[in-house]
């Protein structure tokens, strides 16, 4: 069950996110690090005065493309996912992106098994 992001209870921001929230996010930047690698890597030869929205009309068209573009950047965000998870939350479930503060699932939680 996804979680929404909720209000930590330090510092009062909106900033406290859950584990599989923090994932999505972390596979989304890899995603997004796969789509403006190949941009750029595709640009080296173009000249640079381009219109408005052309270079994000661009970028926007790569995720269509039929290549494995998001099963590289699904992968590479995976990887340091897995990092995230064990070097920042560890056995927590949430952490507070602005404060850093870590907190365990509420013990009513229907655990699965
Ligand atoms: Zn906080």
């Amino acid at each position: 069950m996804m979680k929404t992001c909720n209000i930590c209870t330090i510092c009062n921001s909106a900033t406290l996110i859950h584990r599989q929230n923090l994932r999505t996010l972390v596979v989304m930047a890899g995603v997004l690090d796969v789509l403006l690698r190949i941009h750029v890597e595709r640009q080296q030869d173009v000249p640079t005065d381009h219109v408005q929205w052309e270079q994000l009309g661009k970028l926007v068209a790569l995720v269509a493309e039929p290549k494995p573009l998001l099963e590289a950047g699904v992968t590479q965000g995976t990887g340091l996912a897995d990092n995230v998870a064990k070097h920042w939350l560890g056995t927590f479930d949430s952490l507070c992106l602005n404060c850093g503060f870590l907190l365990m699932d509420e013990p009513d939680d229907p655990a699965p098994g």
